[in-house]
């Protein structure tokens, strides 16, 4: 697997390459979908690479072609065990060791901290001394999508670099590119969805959001006209991602409050469900809404988690209470 940058990163990695003599430690820290990870193996393999040119790897020599085939032995890399734990201490100390020995190809040693966040108080002070003098020429890049949980003493070690999000018209125009079928006003939809990330929307998008979000808005949108039952649409709907239909709940409800408070109807999300919202709002009992969106907040909870709950009964739930929202 050779590595790659996205189109938005040109000027990113223009920075980080200049940068790759000074420092022994970088942090690398944004959103969640910025393509921080592309960006961190770039410049693994740069760093590892025996005759980079023009600031980039070359592709062509031992260095790199062990990197391809994910077998340097000087590229380490430190992350939980599993997916969402964190790091231990147990394998900080395994490491230290590790980069105490010298590089076995001769060249630099380059360890891939990721998420720096999942480090405990004791990973993250078990690695300070080798992020302050790395023994020989070991370089540390480390990745965090939570740049305000990081001790600051990890933060001073490194050289920072923020990586955002590519702009709106980037992220459609990347969007377009990978997906043809879709018009520009469908790509900035799922952008939206996806929270500006085009990364995110390209997952969203293999999970077929743009045919899920219509099944939901015009479920939503019978319920409150009598026309579906709630247990009916949560047996519709029992197979698509939980994680999804309560990210749009939760938004649905505090978007309702906030209209409710403000009636600023410049505020009410995406135009599919937003004059849905601006009717029910004004109608909902505050107390009602209040609760359901602390219903909602708790759950996610559970549904994020992986708690295993019975997908059906969870939604006929949620849309019993999404329902009461609008009193006959
Ligand atoms: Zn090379």
């Amino acid at each position: 697997m050779a590595s790659h940058l996205y189109p938005w990163q040109d000027s990113l990695w223009q920075s980080l390459a200049g940068r790759s003599q000074q420092a022994h430690a970088y942090l690398l820290h944004g959103p969640a979908g910025s393509g921080k990870r592309a960006l961190v193996e770039h410049f693994a393999a740069f760093l590892l690479c025996k005759a980079p040119a023009d600031q980039q790897p070359c592709g062509q020599c031992s260095a790199c072609k062990l990197y391809a085939a994910g077998t340097h032995p000087d590229l380490m890399r430190l992350e939980p065990e599993e997916e969402g734990k964190g790091i231990l201490i147990a394998n900080v100390r395994e490491l230290v060791a590790k980069i105490l020995q010298t590089s076995q190809q001769g060249g630099r040693k380059v360890v891939i901290v990721e998420p720096a966040e999942a480090m405990t108080t004791g990973s993250a002070n078990a690695l300070l001394k080798s992020l302050e003098e790395p023994a020989g020429a070991t370089v540390f890049l480390l990745v965090s999508h939570q740049f305000s949980f990081l001790l600051p003493t990890i933060k001073s070690r490194c050289v920072l670099q923020v990586c955002p999000l590519p702009t709106p018209e980037q992220s459609v125009q990347w969007l377009q590119q990978q997906h043809s079928e879709l018009t520009a006003e469908q790509c900035q939809t799922v952008l939206a969805l996806a929270s500006g990330s085009p990364l995110n929307a390209q997952k969203l998008l293999s999970a077929d959001v743009l045919a899920v979000r219509e099944q939901v808005v015009n479920g939503v949108k019978q319920l409150f006209k009598q026309q579906s039952s709630p247990s009916d649409l949560a047996v519709a709907w029992a197979k698509m991602p939980p994680e999804l239909l309560f990210d749009w709940f939760c938004q649905w409800a505090q978007l309702m409050l906030r209209y409710k408070v403000t009636t600023d109807d410049s505020a009410l999300g995406l135009p599919d469900m937003a004059v849905v919202l601006k009717h029910v709002a004004p109608r909902a009992p505050l107390a009602t809404l209040l609760q359901t969106q602390d219903w909602l907040l708790e759950h996610r909870q559970k549904v994020l988690r992986r708690v295993p709950l019975r997908a059906d009964l969870l939604l006929e739930g949620l849309l019993v209470r999404w329902q009461a929202l609008l009193p006959r």
